[in-house]
């Protein structure tokens, strides 16, 4: 997706070989224009699939995945994340290891929201490695509901998310795919 390439090249800054903040447009600052283009995208992508809902995690995962449900017209649940869990019988669980934080949390949504009949396109901002993807597709799986596809913001090509999640059988649409961070430039797949 050009416009998320430009954006990513004029305003995205490299911390280090494998993070890159977009804290300009995405995970502080949001830019609207760009978030619904962004749907669009998704939207258009997905537009066949027969997608009945929407699961994201929270915060930086809700912009994007809002404006693929208003596109497609479903409702997008964000699942929450909890340090320390009170035991609920209502709540599909799941553990997520962080790729920015370093740390293990359990991620959570109500079983009010999902159903077996449901057809669930997961969107998130990043895709690293891979943990926060398949922490959502098991909240979906443990609900019987079908994970539809993957769909990334920005993938940072050279991790092993995408692989890991091909393997398991998803789709994954990703609209900017990172092939390396190195020597604090970016460079895309091409
Ligand atoms: P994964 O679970 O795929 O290893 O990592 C994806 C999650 O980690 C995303 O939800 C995102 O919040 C965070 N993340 C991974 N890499 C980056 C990065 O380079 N920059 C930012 N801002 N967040 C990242």
């Amino acid at each position: 997706m050009h416009a998320l390439e430009q954006k990513i090249l004029n305003e995205g800054i490299v911390l280090s070989n494998n993070v890159l903040k977009v804290d300009a447009f995405l995970n502080h600052q949001i830019d609207p224009v760009l978030m619904q283009q962004i749907g669009q995208e998704f939207a258009a992508r997905f537009k066949d699939a027969g997608i009945t809902k929407i699961i994201t995690i929270e915060a930086s995962g809700i912009a994007p995945a809002v404006m693929a449900g208003l596109e497609l017209g479903v409702q997008v649940i964000f699942a929450r994340k909890y340090q320390s869990l009170t035991l609920k019988d209502d709540l599909y669980r799941a553990k997520v290891y962080s790729f920015t934080k370093q740390t293990e949390s359990t991620i959570a949504i109500s079983n009010k929201h999902i159903h077996s009949t449901d057809k669930v396109l997961v969107i998130d901002d990043f895709l690293a490695n891979g943990q926060a993807a398949l922490g959502l597709a098991d909240l979906i799986h443990q609900a019987n509901a079908e994970v539809v596809g993957i769909g990334i913001v920005i993938e940072k090509s050279f991790q092993t998310g995408r692989d890991l999640l091909l393997d398991k059988g998803y789709r994954v649409e990703s609209l900017a795919r990172i092939a390396s961070l190195d020597n604090e430039k970016v460079t895309f797949v091409k």
